[in-house]
């Protein structure tokens, strides 16, 4: 259906689904993609691609995308089309409206991860500078949070330290909570071919991802820890290395922070952090631990590879701290082939924290108490800006519970769907008078709104995406806009409604503009972009054509800060009530919470979730696969069809979150993590049993 016949041309884009970030040619006749053929050109996929990016574009012609701006006066009230500008002045108005009556505070904004660089810089642009507040956030809130402050505390920079080719001379390589199987298909491949190399494997992972079932690959372990209990891991291994002596003794003391480091040293040093001792908690055979620990700490080149199994825990940010830590005192960090690596999830995750949507950092990681930093922004933008950090989105929707929150725009993120505890959420969203949804298509968020704004599919719009090497994409418009107007577009014409002049006539004088206030990307335009093919930030006069390893010589921050990473179980545990535990993941067809893939032909290979069952846990309760099971949490319930695996631990059950009807969240608790709230999805105490079907 997808392949017809010859091209008339072709354009050269990025794939807008995960953070590995696969150029290809989209090859046209008229206005139509006729196919999509991976590009050879491109610097992160060298010609190669998956199921998703190949084939699940249809998506952007499908019949449900949104062609015309919609609003209502209440969300009870049916929708009613009108022009654009009927519909940008109706949400400036109500916008301002809120403010006027509930203060400067009261409203605010969400950039998406799935949208450009370009894009995201002017959502939290607009909350800045017109809505005149630091209330600005985006949906890596929810997933990669903890990435940015672990890595900035520790190695001084919010992002991995190496390009996905640096794996090709990797002799050990761990993966902690991640499966590149299923959702970094291109980089898995990759990782395949260094395992049949010879190179060894350690997973950290509740389940048996299929990495470890890679023909003809030399050694792999698998530690399947209890979900929950990474730190404990984390520091089990660091503690075998600091006491067997496993240290890179030069590195740490000419690349470390010395006092962080004796304070770090002490601290993991104390036997209560031994394999043996935390061998209860894990779940773990110490010996394993051991022997894991020495392999990462012998091998020439140690890579570690991670992924929202790390960072969606109530000890996010402590975990990439401890995974920072570890690599620091082996010596893995700042050549090819080793480094700390985390996963993105979608395409433009790393982009959507480098651009300023969290609400205490400006473009760059620059906090908005830095007065250098705030002042370049303030004479740019000619505006006052905000000393204080904006709210949160879990902050966002408590404030809107709380009545002092009441008008939100949501760019191109359906958090109704992907945010955790729906209920909450959803009261959240009703309580608001004002929410406007940037959209492609009317999503679970769009049903509580009153302003319905078409959005831009990534074949529609001109941009960047950056990758989770930091590699920085053109993405190249191969049709017009379906609703006439592209994502950046809009929020333009919403500024210059609420009086704030933005003037742009291209994305790449948004660039422009990016690289002029942004010390990382001072050297980025897209004339070089053109040149290069791809950039990887830093791009500045001191690395001209871009960075692929970080920390070469030394730490953003000067010396690597080892940091304390004390274990704190989470509070969600089971009891007889919620016996066991649930955890998430996605598989390789779909693509998080399916809003385009299943309106794509790649919906005919999942078409439903499951829940694995381990057959131990499926024998105590009369489980066969294929029963409908009735699952239960502390914040809600749902059902799903059980299908029997020995994938997972007995004790723990899991399942993917790709169709609405499934409702993985209206299970997952309002936990999260300490330091950054990135949500507890990894970890809910559930109850399963059979139940007739529904
Ligand atoms: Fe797209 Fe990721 Fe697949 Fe590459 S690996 S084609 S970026 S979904």
């Amino acid at each position: 259906v997808i392949e017809q016949g010859q091209p008339e041309h072709s354009v050269v884009t990025t794939c807008a689904y995960c953070g590995v970030g696969c150029s290809f040619k989209a090859e046209m006749k008229g206005n139509e993609v006729i196919r999509m053929v991976p590009y050879k050109g491109g610097d992160a996929n060298h010609g190669h691609s998956c199921v998703k990016g190949r084939f699940a574009f249809g998506y952007a012609t499908h019949k449900d995308r949104v062609r015309s701006p919609m609003i209502r006066d209440s969300i009870d009230q049916p929708w009613q089309e009108v022009s654009w500008e009927q519909a940008i002045s109706f949400a400036a108005k109500r916008l301002k409206d809120v403010q006027a009556k509930y203060g400067r505070e009261s409203i605010g904004g969400i950039t998406s991860s799935r949208c450009t660089n370009e894009e995201t810089y002017l959502v939290q642009k607009l909350v800045r500078a017109a809505f005149g507040n630091n209330n600005t956030d985006t949906c890596a809130r929810v997933c990669h949070s903890p990435t940015g402050y672990g890595l900035k505390t520790t190695l001084g920079e919010s992002a991995g330290t190496q390009t996905f080719d640096s794996v090709m001379k990797a002799d050990c390589i761990v993966v902690i909570g991640a499966n590149p199987t299923d959702a970094h298909p291109v980089f898995a491949s990759q990782l395949r071919r260094r395992l049949r190399q010879g190179a060894e494997l350690i997973v950290i992972d509740p389940r048996k991802i299929d990495l470890l079932k890679t023909p003809h690959m030399g050694k792999g372990m698998h530690l399947p820890l209890r979900p929950g209990t990474n730190v404990t891991i984390i520091n089990a291994l660091a503690h075998v290395v600091v006491t067997e002596g496993l240290e890179d003794k030069n590195f740490v003391a000419t690349r470390c922070d010395e006092k962080a480091y004796q304070a770090w040293r002490k601290f993991i040093s104390e036997p209560r952090h031994s394999p043996e001792v935390l061998e209860e908690i894990t779940g773990v055979a110490a010996e394993d631990v051991r022997n894991a620990a020495r392999a990462y700490a012998n091998a020439g080149n140690g890579a570690i590879y991670y992924g929202l199994g790390v960072t969606e825990h109530s000890q996010g940010s402590t975990m990439v701290m401890g995974i920072a830590n570890l690599a620091m005192a082996t010596g893995n960090i700042g050549r090819e082939g080793v480094g700390v690596n985390p996963l993105r999830g979608q395409n433009n995750v790393q982009g959507s924290c480098d651009m300023g949507s969290f609400p205490h950092e400006l473009p760059g990681y620059q906090h908005v108490s830095d007065v250098v930093a705030r002042s370049r922004f303030e004479s740019a933008w000619g505006v006052v800006l905000d000393d204080e950090p904006g709210l949160r989105i879990p902050n966002m929707f408590d404030a809107a519970i709380a009545g002092s929150f009441k008008a939100l725009y949501v760019q191109g993120e359906d958090i109704a769907q992907s945010d955790p505890n729906t209920q909450h959420v959803e009261s959240a969203l009703r309580a608001l008078d004002c929410l406007i949804v940037q959209d492609i298509f009317l999503n679970e968020t769009a049903k509580f709104a009153h302003v319905l704004l078409p959005g831009s599919t990534f074949l529609e719009k001109n941009g960047t995406f950056t990758n989770a090497e930091r590699r920085i994409n053109r993405v190249r418009k191969v049709m017009p806009a379906i609703a006439g107007k592209e994502d950046w577009e809009v929020t333009v014409d919403l500024a210059n409604a609420l009086g704030y002049p933005m003037n742009y006539q291209h994305p790449s004088e948004i660039m422009d503009e990016i690289a002029q206030l942004t010390p990382s990307f001072n050297g980025v335009s897209y004339a070089k972009l053109e040149e290069q093919g791809s950039i990887q930030w830093p791009c500045n006069a001191e690395h001209p054509n871009g960075t692929p390893t970080m920390h070469e010589v030394d730490f953003p921050i000067g010396k690597g800060q080892f940091a304390i990473t004390e274990y704190v179980a989470t509070s969600e545990k089971t009891n007889r009530r919620f016996p066991l535990l649930l955890t998430t993941g996605r598989i390789l067809s779909q693509y998080n919470v399916g809003a385009q893939t299943r309106r794509t032909a790649n919906q005919q290979w999942h078409d439903e979730d499951v829940l694995e069952v381990h057959p131990h846990d499926a024998e105590l309760r009369g489980i066969h696969d294929g029963d409908w099971l009735g699952i239960s949490s502390r914040a809600g319930q749902t059902v799903l069809r059980a299908r029997v695996s020995e994938r997972m631990l007995p004790g723990v059950v899991y399942t993917t979150f790709h169709h609405p009807g499934s409702g993985a969240n209206v299970i997952t608790t309002d936990n999260s993590d300490w330091a950054t709230n990135c949500p507890e999805y990894k970890v809910t105490a559930v109850q399963v049993e059979k139940v007739s079907q529904p």
